[in-house]
């Protein structure tokens, strides 16, 4: 199966699919990611806080494939530092970084994002400098977001001088995040989708993407990863289940028509699995 990739506003290129690792066990990440690169996935979503960035790194050790042919993300967490601010702000973001390179056992990544914006805080815009700074020294080959809405988003493209190449939010039929993707798409910046799937969960028994399904004689979920790429939209989805991670890659050879994109459009709830960003504020 061949992926397409994108090509981001710095040049560089990312697999529109990819394989998404919270929720997996550090002890059982090795052998889910290698399962997924032996399926030939080359991006892997992981972050700081999934606690299993030593799993992951083991098994791209193991996995036989060149570095280069691999597209690494990692996410910065929001307790990295409680003060995000000024100089002692920057510095923590560098350490939180350097923590989860040596836990990755890498020397550079592919992608760097702020995993919460936490506006209430007002000091995303100082660890985006930071950001900058890991982006300038390229131990980071890409910076990105997640969770960010427009006005988050329009801080960073007044403020810095690096526009993020991605966003990272939860989107997915039921929540397509319309508005979000055009501002996205006006500013150069893609859209990546968490919670592709919508974890698995009442979106994969809709009796409208049930019928897509059928008629391609293919399931729910490669309907809805279609979708994602049809809609231009880079997904991550997870499973530690071999047969479940090789069933959401075959996602190509078959092409999703107007009639089709109409059913699926038509099931939006507007209903959010995950918190809204712009209230969360875990540590
Ligand atoms: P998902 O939509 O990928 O769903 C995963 C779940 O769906 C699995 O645990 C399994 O129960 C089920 N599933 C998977 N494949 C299936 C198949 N073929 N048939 C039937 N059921 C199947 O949900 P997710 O894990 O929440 O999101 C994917 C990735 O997105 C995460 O692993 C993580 O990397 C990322 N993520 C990021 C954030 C963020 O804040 N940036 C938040 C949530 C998730």
């Amino acid at each position: 199966s061949t992926i397409p990739s994108i090509t981001l506003n710095n040049g560089t290129r990312i697999p529109q699919l990819g394989y998404g690792v919270w929720q997996v066990p550090d002890d059982e990440a090795a052998a889910a990611v290698r399962a997924a690169i032996e399926t030939g996935y080359r991006s892997i979503d992981t972050a700081a806080i999934y606690e299993n960035e030593v799993g992951t790194g083991q098994a791209v050790a193991a996995a036989g494939v060149p570095r280069e042919e691999l597209y690494i993300t990692t996410k910065l967490w929001n307790s990295g530092t409680r003060d995000w601010s000024g100089e002692q702000g920057r510095d923590a973001v560098l350490r939180e970084f350097d923590a989860s390179l040596a836990k990755l056992g890498l020397d550079y990544v592919d992608l760097y994002l702020i995993h919460w914006p936490r506006p209430m805080h007002g000091s995303f815009l100082n660890v985006w400098k930071a950001f900058e700074e890991l982006y300038r020294d390229g131990r980071v080959k890409s910076v990105g977001v997640s969770n960010f809405g427009t006005e988050q988003l329009d801080t960073l493209l007044k403020e810095s001088s690096v526009v993020p190449v991605l966003n990272q939010v939860e989107l997915h039929p039921h929540f397509p995040q319309t508005a979000l993707r055009e501002y996205h798409a006006a500013h150069g910046i893609a859209t990546e989708a968490w919670s592709p799937l919508g974890q698995g969960k009442e979106l994969l028994a809709e009796p409208a993407l049930l019928e897509v399904a059928r008629k391609h004689g293919r399931t729910v979920a490669q309907v809805v990863l279609r979708w994602h790429l049809q809609s231009g939209v880079i997904a991550i989805p997870k499973s530690v289940t071999p047969s479940r991670i090789k069933e959401n890659f075959e996602v190509g050879g078959f092409e999703l028509d107007a009639g089709d994109l109409a059913a699926i459009a038509a099931v939006e709830t507007g209903k959010r699995l995950g918190p809204d960003p712009q209230g969360f504020d875990w540590n």
